[in-house]
């Protein structure tokens, strides 16, 4: 069979790279459905895109690689598209947007926008892949049969490896290294700390506003979550990004108010309280029990010298805590790393040394923050490389 245009994965990055590479594109994935990611991301709401998007929201070995593809096709362009099909939805905080109703909206509209040019085959393996100069020839298994595509074109759309169980491999990265393309070093990101001695349990479910911060000086203010094996939460996700093995983390509670204020204030009007009553107005008093052994919270307010507060409020803003690790591609969002961005052209994601091989989406080296990035850069990168096919790639 021969095709102008084959697409291997339909994600996110896949389906949207089939509206616009013009016609004679299959698509295939291993999976039963298209899109699993999508139906579950954002809780079952997906969070699509963020109104605030630039390249300063992605980490990659080449930081300036993002800024053409997420600029020719922005977070308003996606916005539009979602509109068009009347698809409702809300700003929920930072940008962040979300349907109204459910993650199938979305991919509904992405099937939608593919149909008339792109056929989908789902439940189909793919084996090994060749190229010459008749094209690209790829090995395929459906229902039994052996089947070789033969394609103009080869857009590689795997994804990463996060969440095996949802059908990650690391196909991309194999494909990448057997036409030379060099791969970075990858990694879980956005995944929660594990704590070898399980030092929070006791805190399991505990949330409370908190800046994170890692070694390499990037921190970012939003909710910590405490859990049996560790720490989750947005502000914990986003750091696990840019933490490496070994490093601490620093956990800066309270980080938008004047607490040592706050403790001289209640020292004149209500001194007799216990400091731990009064810093339970401000933390949730499970974290303040927990706290108490370490820091000597006993006693009442009115006995706090101006010194005491100062050292127990500067402990609260700069807690060290080194995890044990993360839990890894099991649960992790995304995958950090991947397919080397020198290798690329970031005008269409075309490979440098292979004219019509393509990457797109995660399985490239740009990894986003959390907050609708990580689909931000799927859809960019894929209309980077759909309409570069499309104008006769
Ligand atoms: C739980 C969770 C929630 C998330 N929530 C959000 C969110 O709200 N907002 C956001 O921006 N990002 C979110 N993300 C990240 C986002 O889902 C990914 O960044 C995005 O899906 C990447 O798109 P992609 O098309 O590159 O890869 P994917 O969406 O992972 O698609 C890859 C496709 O390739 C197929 N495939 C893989 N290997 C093979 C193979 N060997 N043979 C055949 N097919 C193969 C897979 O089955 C899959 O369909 C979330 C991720 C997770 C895990």
């Amino acid at each position: 069979m021969q095709v102008n245009t084959l697409i291997l994965g339909a994600g996110a990055a896949g389906l949207h790279c089939a509206a616009h590479a013009g016609p004679g594109t299959l698509v295939l994935d291993h999976a039963k459905a298209a899109g699993e990611k999508i139906r579950i991301s954002g809780g079952g709401r997906c969070n699509f895109t963020n109104t605030g998007t630039t390249a300063a929201n992605f980490i990659s070995s080449n930081p300036h690689f993002a800024k053409s593809a997420l600029a020719r096709y922005t977070q308003w362009d996606f916005i539009d598209l979602v509109n068009r099909h009347g698809i409702p939805w809300h700003e929920k905080t930072l940008g962040q947007l979300f349907c109204d109703t459910s993650a199938k909206d979305i991919i509904a509209m992405l099937l939608a926008e593919m149909a008339g040019t792109a056929q989908l085959w789902l439940n189909t393996s793919i084996g090994t892949i060749r190229h010459d100069d008749t094209g690209f020839h790829v090995a395929t298994k459906r229902q039994g049969g052996v089947q070789t595509i033969t394609a103009r074109n080869l857009v590689v759309a795997t994804g990463g490896k996060s969440i095996p169980k949802m059908g990650a491999t690391g196909l991309a990265y194999q494909i990448a290294e057997q036409f030379g393309l060099n791969v970075t070093p990858t990694r879980a990101g956005l995944v929660p700390f594990t704590f070898s001695d399980e030092k929070f349990k006791p805190l399991a479910g505990v949330a409370t506003p908190a800046r994170v911060g890692t070694q390499d000086g990037t921190a970012f203010v939003e909710a910590l979550l405490f859990t049996h094996r560790g720490l989750s939460g947005p502000a914990v996700l986003q750091a696990s990004s840019y933490w490496r093995e070994g490093e601490e983390i620093t956990v800066t509670l309270s980080p938008d108010f004047d607490l040592a204020a706050a403790l001289r204030r209640h020292r004149q009007t209500d001194g007799r309280k216990a400091l731990t009553t009064v810093l339970g107005q401000y933390l949730p008093a499970r974290l303040v029990d927990f706290l108490a052994a370490d820091l000597e919270l006993a006693g009442n307010v009115a006995d706090a010298s101006d010194a005491r507060i100062d050292a127990l409020v500067g402990a609260l803003r700069s807690w060290r805590l080194k995890p044990a690790g993360t839990e890894g591609y099991r649960t992790a969002e995304v995958t950090l790393g991947g397919v080397d961005t020198d290798g690329l052209s970031s005008k269409t994601m075309e490979a440098k040394g292979v004219p019509g091989l393509y990457f797109i989406g995660e399985a490239v080296d740009v990894t986003g923050w959390l907050g609708g990035y990580n689909f931000q850069w799927a859809w960019s990168s894929a209309h980077a490389a759909g309409t570069a096919i499309a104008a006769g790639g």
